[in-house]
């Protein structure tokens, strides 16, 4: 192996029970390839404890508290009171993930939207920047940031036009890509990656999900993030090193990580 670059997982689930028999190894496969911080996005109140645990017993990992749009029906009315009281009392580095999922079966617009905005209100009591996840739903998230001026973030994942990059850049956010850049026929990623400001891109894996082109099949983890950096530096004809040390910078910038 060659020398690698600092490099942040900007998303990545390390909490997730895939990660249950091998996490130790997992992370130092991750150091090897210069993935030294991850930043722990949570899914719903029931598995807020196991980040907390997991960022405390282990430095560099960052968590993120809370309630997942896929996860629509595990969330409760009483699970927004307790949010925005387990955040002042962490201090997590954002809110989320949270955000608009009309991919979804069933998907329940209307309480969407509700925890939705609801989170974001609590971003903004506690001046944290949010973690959104957007399927199918780039336009009514931008509608709805537009209702909450002042609030940053990032969308990870991000798969929407690059008109709606650029009224997201403008409005103070971030744009977060991983695996599905690395495959081939992914073109339309492929012209938005060319198209943006390096100040506006921040590398994940998503690990455990949404695998690279070289892991197909398999349990993504945040020792693949070097194969995102790769992609992005052979699309914008890049040094590396230069996309490692912008993007890890953005990281930091948004969730005020000093490190
Ligand atoms: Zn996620």
């Amino acid at each position: 192996m060659g020398i690698h670059p600092r490099l942040i997982d900007a998303h990545s689930h390390f909490d997730d029970v895939s990660f249950e028999p091998d996490r130790e190894q997992a992370l130092q496969r991750a150091h090897q390839a210069g993935v030294l911080e991850q930043i722990i996005p949570a899914i719903k109140t029931a598995w807020w404890p196991r980040i907390k645990q997991l960022c405390q017993q282990t430095s560099g990992l960052y968590p993120s508290y809370g309630l997942h749009p896929m996860f629509i029906s595990d969330h409760l009315e009483e699970h927004l009171a307790a949010l925005r009281e387990w955040c002042e009392k962490e201090q997590p580095v954002a809110i989320g993930e949270c955000g608009l999922d009309f991919f979804i079966d069933d998907p329940q617009p209307e309480l969407q939207h509700y925890y939705f905005e609801q989170q974001l209100k609590i971003a903004a009591e506690q001046g944290l920047p949010v973690i959104i996840h957007a399927r199918r739903s780039v336009e009514e998230v931008i509608k709805t940031l537009r209702r909450y001026p002042g609030i940053q973030g990032m969308l990870h994942s991000f798969s929407g036009s690059e008109q709606q990059a650029q009224q997201l850049i403008e409005m103070g956010f971030y744009l977060s890509f991983g695996g599905p850049i690395t495959y081939d026929r992914a073109k339309r990623l492929h012209r938005l990656i060319r198209s943006l400001p390096l100040d506006a891109i921040l590398l994940e894996t998503d690990s455990p999900d949404q695998p690279g082109s070289q892991h197909r099949g398999q349990r993504n983890e945040p020792a693949y993030l070097p194969e995102v950096l790769a992609a992005v530096a052979r699309l914008r004809q890049q040094p590396p090193e230069q996309i490692a040390e912008q993007t890890a910078d953005n990281t930091r910038r948004l969730f005020r990580i000093d490190s």
